[in-house]
């Protein structure tokens, strides 16, 4: 393919995309194929000679789009959303159009460089304090993960460093202490003391003809003891990170608040949990909030639960992967009230914020920690400008990373603000209408009150209905939802994920459940 053919087969690409949107309606948010349809239709060996582009752009609607799960059809309330817009997808186009990879400073200036502005330009948006910007004096720092569960990972990763670090030092002191006062009695000799002191660190290193590195910041010696706090309402992805991080975890159990009437935990609650464990020998030493559960969409209070965290010298990650787009409304900035306690701060522009996947801005209030925990230094990473410049390799699993700030420049500018703005408060009023219907019909209930773009509901009745229920919603194919269980309990989620999705979209819907439900009520 020369630059003739991509300038004529590229534009015809760019109108398979904006057919693909113009004609949304005319599907189904579900696709009808089973699994394992693909063999039928795509060869089992790759080609060798060339073949026309009008053979595979043939391909894309049989192979592609009728295997596709439609996310942004109006009728699709599954998940949460992925977000997307015209814009952000120009921003893919340029940045794999450029095709070049940021890990330094060095290897891409400008990536780096307007990623450093975009996280700016996000935090101020939804309403950051200056202590988490790049260009605040100060130790804070933004940069673009690739998901929430990465960010999650690197907060826990980052905050068993800050750990270890403080038990390592504390067993340096502690070590310091018992020879003083047994070096006490008989006559002090500071030289032989200062032999003395450097032991412990000498007792853990190896002997001079092993092989063994042992990372400072990650000696696994301690992880046995260290347990990682979150809500029992967290996503999965923070059970993984857990696992990943190779300590203990303790779910906190969330109650139904004062304030939503949705599942959060509470201080007390929280500060037991410490106690307990501290008793026990275990050192708690991350909790990662939940702004925004999966389940529910319930908000765990960072002004109640931050003061704990810095107190108890725990690590306060914030992940507030669906939520947080909503802080760019004022009247939903109460979410990321008590965001100053945070040590680390997620969410994913690519599930409201009109942005494509992936793009999840994360904050650090001092990402001098991390950066030290995760430099590794071999010489073909090294540059002249390394003292000055941000290489966001250190603050990632992956060394290589994409523009994605492309993406947030173009949407930011070409949409603004207030539209997108505008963008989640449809979400949120479809949520309100549809919780209104389910409110008035006296077969249904609502499993905790709707908030944000989420209504939780259920058919009045036992579980078993209600998997009925939603077994036959999915089997019927016209909307798309997907059913949870906070506490034992089981219930469906109506998730407004497109402001595409109009009233009577919303309607459709819940004539769409009501009749399907409808065989259920008569056994
Ligand atoms: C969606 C979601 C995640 C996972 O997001 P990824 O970006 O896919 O990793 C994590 N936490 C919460 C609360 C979520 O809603």
């Amino acid at each position: 393919m020369d630059a003739e053919a991509f300038r004529k087969y590229g534009k015809e690409m760019v109108d398979i995309v904006a057919d693909y949107w113009d004609t949304m309606r005319q599907r189904q948010p579900l696709p009808e194929v089973k699994p394992g349809y693909i063999w039928d239709l795509v060869p089992k060996d790759p080609p060798a000679e060339p073949e026309p582009w009008s053979r595979i752009f043939a391909d894309i609607e049989p192979v592609v789009f009728q295997g596709t799960t439609h996310w942004h059809h109006p009728h699709f309330f599954a998940y949460y959303p992925t977000a997307c817009s015209y814009p952000s997808i120009m921003g893919d186009i340029l940045s794999g159009g450029i095709a070049s990879i940021g890990f330094t400073w060095k290897s891409s200036p400008a990536m780096t460089e307007l990623e450093m502005v975009m996280t700016d330009w996000l935090a101020k948006s939804i309403g950051l304090p200056e202590c988490f910007l790049n260009s605040d004096p100060g130790p804070g720092a933004g940069m673009i993960q690739c998901t929430a569960s990465d960010a999650t990972l690197i907060a826990l990763l980052s905050a068993r460093a800050r750990a270890v670090s403080a038990m390592e030092q504390n067993g340096r002191l502690n070590w310091l202490y018992s020879t003083i006062s047994r070096a006490l009695p008989t006559k002090f000799n500071l030289r032989e003391m200062m032999k003395k002191v450097e032991q412990p660190s000498q007792e853990k290193s190896q002997s001079p003809e092993s092989q063994i590195i042992n990372f400072e910041h990650h000696d696994p010696v301690y992880f046995t003891k260290l347990v990682a706090y979150c809500s029992d309402q967290a996503h999965s992805s923070v059970d993984k990170g857990i696992m990943l991080a190779g300590v203990r975890m303790r779910k906190i159990k969330s109650t139904k608040d004062a304030k939503f009437n949705n599942y959060s935990v509470e201080p007390e609650v929280l500060e037991a949990a410490i106690r307990e464990d501290r008793a026990q020998g275990y050192i708690p030493f991350i909790y990662v909030a939940t702004v925004g559960t999966t389940n529910t969409c319930g908000v765990d209070s960072l002004t109640k639960l931050g003061p704990i965290c810095n107190r108890e010298m725990i690590w306060l990650h914030v992940d507030a992967a669906y939520a947080g787009s909503y802080a760019l409304c004022p009247e939903f900035r109460y979410l990321i009230e008590g965001i100053e306690m945070a040590d680390s701060f997620n969410f994913n522009c690519h599930k409201a914020m009109m942005i494509n996947f992936d793009c999840s801005p994360m904050w650090f209030k001092d990402a001098r920690e991390a950066i030290n925990y995760f430099n590794v230094d071999p010489t073909y990473l090294k540059h002249e400008h390394q003292a000055v410049a941000s290489d966001y390799r250190h603050l990632q699993v992956a060394l290589g990373r994409r523009f994605r700030a492309l993406k947030v420049w173009f949407v930011l500018r070409s949409i603004g603000t207030a539209k997108i703005q505008e963008h989640l408060k449809i979400m949120v009023d479809r949520a309100i209408q549809f919780a209104e219907l389910i409110e008035k019909d006296d077969r249904f209930e609502l499993f905790v009150p709707q908030h944000l773009g989420l209504v939780c509901f259920r058919l009045k009745g036992s579980d078993d209905i209600n998997e009925r229920l939603n077994t036959i919603i999915n089997d019927d194919r016209r909307i798309h939802l997907v059913p949870a269980k906070a506490h034992g309990v089981y219930f469906l989620r109506f998730a407004v994920c497109n402001s595409e999705t109009t009233e009577e979209d919303v309607k459709y819907a819940y004539n769409v459940i009501t009749e399907l439900a409808q065989p259920l009520l008569h056994f």
